[in-house]
């Protein structure tokens, strides 16, 4: 943790302040508030879906220095539900009360080059990479890098800022189109999975993880969450979360923190590992954990940031996350938003419904999931996949 050391935790009856208030701080809210904590959340939007659950709502941008401070004054302690908070914020804000994650680690979450350095630094194996921050960069690329994607270094979510290049011209042409941003550029290799790991780690290095999941992502976007992992070995699931904590404990990562991976085939035809990247909070891919494990991410969050133990989570039923996109609220030939069919997925057994009580559906925002969970795999699938033909979502 940066900043001032905890001394002792912070028990119950204190106030955690979480910077952004989307919808990853709501359920860190509703965690908090669950164990009898007071929460504080900044965010301009008075309609923010965790600002609108919170004791304390401080309205205003991440970048207002008397937003900050007042933030410091009615928070204990402060972490972030949002990928692209200023380090500088964290760091002013570290002054004055315990932030979890420290500025440090989360300036390498938000840069692809830091984080593709600090996975080699931890001996996590990515994919091979060039940055392009210069022409001479971009004239100097590998061919063998190609084909391949080219990110943006910093901002891109969702498949946004990324752009797949098939040859130099290609890549020239791309580089134009984002601007001449600083960008990485990616071999494309051939995914047989995508995973995720959740790992929570505390200021006094003690990690735990989560179970492996594997998602799958329907144009840029996580769709399916499903765990346990359908596809992954259990040799190679265990060895994703043992790089997670690896990831974690080599940049003193305090909090919870995901890292996302590619399973490919090596060279010998074996499944290998490979580390695409990582959030420094919880993550879409974890939301299952609310129903299926017996501590959630947004439980472990609040654990880590309070300096209370850490324990292990289990996983009591299988499970299968549906993301619940603005899309569904528009039947095809339609502008005007209507209900999707809840009732008709309630019927299904195990299902969760989350929404985020956001005010307004977009095509593409992030409204809600739907948790299946089941007592065994199958079963969490079969309901799953009637929800999703029910609701029109993809299938899996
Ligand atoms: P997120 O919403 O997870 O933050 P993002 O926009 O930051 O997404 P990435 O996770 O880097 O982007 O990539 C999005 C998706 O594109 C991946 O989940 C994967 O399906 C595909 N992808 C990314 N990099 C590669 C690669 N090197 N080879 C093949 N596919 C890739
Ligand atoms: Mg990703």
């Amino acid at each position: 943790m940066s900043g001032r050391p905890t001394p002792a935790p912070l028990l119950p009856g204190a106030t955690l302040g979480v910077m952004g208030g989307g919808q990853l701080g709501r359920m860190f809210v509703h965690a908090a508030q669950a164990m009898g904590y007071a929460t504080a959340v900044l965010d301009p939007d008075p309609a923010s879906p965790a600002g609108r659950v919170s004791h304390h709502h401080v309205k205003a941008a991440n970048t207002d220095t008397v937003a900050l401070a007042e933030l410091a004054r009615v928070a204990d302690a402060v972490t972030t539900e949002f990928e692209n908070v200023p380090a500088p914020a964290l760091r002013e804000l570290a002054g004055q009360r315990p932030v979890a994650p420290g500025a440090d680690a989360v300036a390498i979450c938000q840069d692809r080059a830091l984080e593709k350095a600090h996975f080699t630094r931890a001996g996590v194996p990515c994919a091979p990479y060039a940055v392009i921050d210069s022409p001479e960069a971009l004239a100097a690329v590998d061919a063998a890098l190609l084909p391949g994607i080219l990110k943006t270094a910093t901002l891109g979510y969702d498949g946004k800022g990324q752009v797949r290049v098939a040859d130099p011209a290609g890549l020239e042409a791309a580089w134009q189109r984002l601007g001449r941003a600083r960008c990485v550029l990616e071999q494309l290799l051939p995914l047989q999975v995508e995973l995720s790991v959740i790992v929570a780690r505390g200021a006094d290095g003690q990690a735990v993880t989560f179970p492996v999941q594997q998602n799958l992502h329907v144009d840029g976007i996580l769709a399916v969450t499903q765990v346990p992992a359908p596809d992954v070995p259990a040799a190679l699931a265990e060895q994703a979360r043992e790089c997670a904590r690896v990831i974690a404990g080599s940049m003193g990562y305090v909090g919870v923190l995901c890292v996302e991976f590619f399973v490919v085939g090596g060279p010998d035809g074996a499944p290998r590992l490979v580390a695409n990247e990582m959030a420094p909070r919880p993550h879409n891919s974890g939301h299952y954990t609310i129903d299926a494990c017996d501590l959630s991410q947004f439980d472990l969050q609040v654990r880590c940031m309070a300096g209370l133990p850490l324990v292990e989570p289990r996983l009591h039923s299988a499970a299968v996350m549906l993301n619940l996109l603005g899309d569904l609220w528009f039947e095809p030939g339609y502008t005007q938003p209507r209900t999707p069919a809840w009732g008709e997925v309630l019927a299904l057994p195990g299902a969760h419904l989350h929404l985020y009580g956001k005010t307004e559906a977009r095509r593409g925002r992030k409204m809600g999931h739907l948790t299946f969970t089941g007592a065994t795999p199958q079963d969490a699938q079969a309901m799953a996949r009637q929800a999703a033909a029910c609701l029109g979502l993809p299938g899996f």
